[in-house]
């Protein structure tokens, strides 16, 4: 079983990918790969042998077959749908992200709790959250985003869980735990910038 690291390296050999076919590169080889993933060439075959992905020692991997692989191991073959909670500065921005688009993620719609950021007729429309439970259930929506504050947070996560929503990213910055059968991944910005800062500055002080 794939684990969330291994996942993410995934969706990095898949962006490299990308670009490499935008060079109309054909045939691509492990290097290739490790390089723009920050990885060793050995761990991009040993993620790759997990899903019975198999390159040739001497031609590499076809570059179109492999991206297509990749894309259904990322669901990248079908459009995503998902629903923001809490429309305020990040909510907002990304209600309007304009590059979810390409990468096959369509936000449904926008739900807060304060009626003056309610807008129904904007694309995508900001609505009141005592209509986030029908828009799940008729688009069967399995995914939502919470950029809510901290204290609102556990509260909006057991709403859209009860509503029948499976993966949630939270931006509030407190470790939401996930019941069994749902997934919570938590993005705290204040955790990256510290981790950030200790190791330029413990890089620094090796000086
Ligand atoms: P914000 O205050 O601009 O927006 C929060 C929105 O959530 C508001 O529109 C509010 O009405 C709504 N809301 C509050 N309670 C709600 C509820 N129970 N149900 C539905 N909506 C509700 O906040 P922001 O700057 O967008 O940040 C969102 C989250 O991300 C916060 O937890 C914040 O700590 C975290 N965060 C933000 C930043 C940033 O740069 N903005 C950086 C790091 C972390």
């Amino acid at each position: 079983m794939a684990n969330r690291s291994c996942i993410i390296r995934l969706s990095r050999y898949k962006n490299a990918l990308n670009r490499l076919k935008g060079l109309n590169f054909v045939r691509v080889f492990s290097d290739n790969l490790a390089d723009a993933a920050g990885v060793t060439a050995a761990q991009v075959r040993k993620d790759f042998s997990l899903f019975g992905i198999t390159g040739n020692r001497r031609g590499g991997y076809k570059v179109e077959e492999l991206a297509d692989q990749l894309n259904r191991i990322l669901g990248k073959n079908q459009l995503h749908e998902f629903i923001v909670i809490g429309v305020g500065n990040i909510g907002r921005a990304l209600l309007h992200y304009p590059g979810f688009e390409r990468s096959g993620i369509d936000v449904a719609a926008g739900f807060d709790i304060d009626p003056a950021k309610y807008n129904p007729q904007s694309q995508p429309p900001v609505l009141p959250l005592e209509q986030l439970g029908e828009l799940i259930k008729t688009r069967d929506i399995k995914l939502a985003i919470l950029a809510v504050p901290d204290y609102a947070a556990q509260q909006v996560l057991e709403l859209v869980l009860s509503a029948g929503i499976k993966g949630v990213l939270n931006f509030a910055p407190i470790c939401l735990k996930a019941p069994p059968g749902c997934i919570v991944n938590n993005i705290n910005l204040e955790t990256e910038i510290e981790n950030l800062i200790y190791f330029i500055n413990a890089a620094e002080n090796r000086k």
